[in-house]
């Protein structure tokens, strides 16, 4: 089955600053789809180690997932760090630029010179519409794979992931889910009570907990 990597990405995701829960939350959409998910990675806002991320997720993934360093600020280098990945130039988009300036106007500010970078984008990227902040996404669709790019905050990228899941066409799969609540027993005598009943095999996993 091909796979599907999810990079979180932040500094602060490491020490648990902030509590990584965007890639499980994207990990559990995928879940109905025809794509194993076998590792999720939180990652530094540094170019290097980053970009080296992505040309390694790349190289193994049928779709890379990454959430985080989006901003205006000089530790948001996500967008760097897939471009020097994808050897691909980063280039501004005087429309979308002129949208996030309208989006400050509107709030009766100036905006400031650093945010002019949330309007960069390499050439095989279209544009994820963000209608709730002014960091909008990329989708990349290239060498029959595909990319995506989303902002940290979850009530930014949600609408954004709703989107372009389904638009991504992705294998589908019989996909359904059983919880059974125990107590009073432990592990090892529910897996022998289980006996053949507990399979691993491809499509169909039982695990305790
Ligand atoms: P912004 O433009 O708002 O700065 P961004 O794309 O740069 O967006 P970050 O600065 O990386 O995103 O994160 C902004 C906020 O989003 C964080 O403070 C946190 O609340 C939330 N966030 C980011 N990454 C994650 C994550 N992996 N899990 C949960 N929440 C996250």
């Amino acid at each position: 089955m091909e796979r599907a990597e999810i990079l979180g990405v932040g500094t602060e995701l490491i020490y648990g600053e902030t509590l990584d829960t965007n890639t499980a939350e994207i990990a559990r959409a995928l879940k109905p789809y025809a794509l194993k998910v076998e590792r999720t990675l939180r990652i530094v806002d540094e170019v290097g180690p980053l970009a080296e991320a992505v040309r390694e997720a790349w190289g193994r993934a049928r779709l890379l997932v990454l959430s985080g360093g989006l901003g205006p600020t000089p530790d948001d280098v996500t967008r760097e760090a897939v471009a020097l990945a994808l050897g691909e130039p980063l280039e501004l988009d005087e429309e979308v630029l002129s949208e996030i300036r309208a989006l400050f106007q509107a709030r009766g500010r100036p905006m400031p010179e650093a945010n002019r970078k949330q309007a960069l984008k390499i050439p095989s990227a279209r544009w994820l519409k963000n209608p709730r902040g002014t960091a909008p996404g990329w989708w990349v669709r290239k060498e029959g794979k595909d990319l995506i790019l989303l902002p940290g905050p979850p009530s930014e990228w949600r609408p954004m992931w709703a989107e372009v899941l389904p638009a991504l066409g992705l294998p589908r799969r019989p996909y359904a889910e059983r919880v059974f609540k125990t107590w009073g027993i432990g592990e090892s005598e529910i897996v022998e009570r289980l006996g053949e009943l507990f399979v691993r095999e491809e499509g169909l996993e039982v695990g305790t907990y």
